[in-house]
């Protein structure tokens, strides 16, 4: 066998094995815009709970039209970096008007989060510097502090022991900047960072704090601006990486935000920013109209805090294991891989479409459904989804 034909083998072997220990992963494919409910490819029309889709803002008429109109005036692309004739003014409203949403001083915008997170760390920490990271923060930023030569220390998922732990361990180490990384939600688990306390400790360290607000910008807080809203925390974040792909409309972008210096830095060194294609007009435009509308009324996030509420009071009823807390990702413990999987097989049969978490995405042993409610939903919809549910645990052996 030639060398190029065994690469291929293992390759193949690879997937078997994935296989074999039921991990591997099917896409699954939608023939309708994003919504409460949608048709798959074979004509099923389904119960939607596994979208980012947090306030049903990715088919919404206003954000579609702004979409249109951006489109008619700004062009499909620009087929350029931001920094060579990638900048438009509909770019540079929205870095402003996320600015002004989330209180802070400037905004730079990515291809997406995953490109925030990569571009940030390398940019503004060096050798002398330590990051500061929860265990279970998203692999974008474990990946960007990988790609940074700061010195990397890691604290138990949202243990504050630790957290201080760590830094004093850094600060033993001799470091000169120090900076806490951590999810405001994880979005495995649904779980909101302490991030009041973490403040605190990090000002006692003199350390800076750094959050990614993926599943969080949009509706955590009582204006929804995000979960330092929530922890009474807004305007005392260093720094906020988020997404436009998810709550915020849910096409694609991503940004950071903080202080003027900072986000000046990062537009002139980080690296996805630099070596990557700008935001496409009809996303640019469609985002500005969505925090036209978040700004106008909480009225979606207030929809999606009562269908939350009303959901997780209905799966605990019936006896599932259930993450506890309040956010809209109500993760349902199966803990392996396989009955997780029938799980959730059972639900699209049912007309409920779900998916099964596993390992490498959670912990092995840690396999669940994560649902994630959206202000798209309403009670009687929940509720056939709740009923489907009983049906199907009760096959499964996993309720009584
Ligand atoms: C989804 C997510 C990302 C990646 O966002 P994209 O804009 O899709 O790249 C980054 N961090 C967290 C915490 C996320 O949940």
């Amino acid at each position: 066998m030639s060398s190029a034909e065994a690469f291929y083998a293992s390759i193949r072997a690879e997937l078997d094995s994935i296989r074999e220990a039921g991990l591997y992963k099917r896409e699954r494919i939608i023939a309708t815009p994003q919504g409460a409910v949608i048709r798959t490819a074979d004509g099923r029309e389904v119960i939607n709970l596994c979208a980012n889709n947090y306030l049903g803002l990715s088919s919404h008429p206003k954000v579609i039209e702004a979409a249109h109109e951006a489109l008619r005036t700004h062009g499909f692309g620009l087929s350029s970096v931001r920094f060579i004739c990638g900048t438009q003014d509909l770019h540079k409203t929205l870095e402003a008007r996320l600015s002004r949403f989330l209180g802070t001083e400037d905004t730079i915008l990515y291809g997406s989060a995953f490109d925030a997170n990569g571009g940030l760390f390398e940019t503004l920490l060096g050798p002398d510097d330590a990051v500061i990271s929860d265990e279970l923060n998203h692999a974008s930023i474990i990946d960007g502090i990988r790609l940074s030569k700061a010195r990397r220390y890691r604290y138990k998922h949202n243990d504050l022991d630790d957290l201080r732990a760590q830094l004093q361990r850094a600060d033993a180490e001799g470091a000169r900047f120090k900076l806490v990384f951590s999810d405001g939600v994880f979005s495995m688990d649904g779980t909101v960072a302490r991030l009041d306390e973490i403040r605190e400790i990090c000002d006692a360290h003199g350390a800076l704090l750094g959050i990614d607000e993926c599943h969080a910008t949009g509706f955590m807080g009582k204006r929804g601006r995000g979960t330092h809203e929530a922890r009474g925390l807004f305007g005392k974040i260093d720094i906020i990486t988020g997404t436009l792909g998810k709550a915020l409309g849910g096409a694609s972008g991503g940004f950071t935000s903080g202080r003027k210096e900072v986000i000046d830095l990062l537009r002139q060194r980080s690296r996805p920013y630099l070596f990557s294609n700008t935001v496409a007009p009809a996303i640019v435009g469609a985002s500005i109209a969505v925090l036209d509308l978040l700004e106008g009324s909480t009225e979606l996030r207030d929809r999606l805090e009562r269908n939350t509420a009303f959901f997780r009071a209905g799966i605990a009823a019936l006896g599932f294991d259930i993450k506890p807390g309040d956010h809209p990702i109500v993760p349902i413990m199966v803990y392996d891989a396989e009955p997780a999987q029938k799980l959730a097989e059972r639900l699209l049969e049912l007309g409920v479409y779900v998916v099964g978490f596993f390992y490498p995405v959670v912990p092995k042993g840690q396999a669940r459904i994560r649902v994630q409610m959206s202000a798209v939903h309403d009670e009687i919809t929940l509720q056939r989804a709740l009923d489907a549910f009983a049906q199907a645990g009760r096959e499964l052996g996993l309720i009584r």
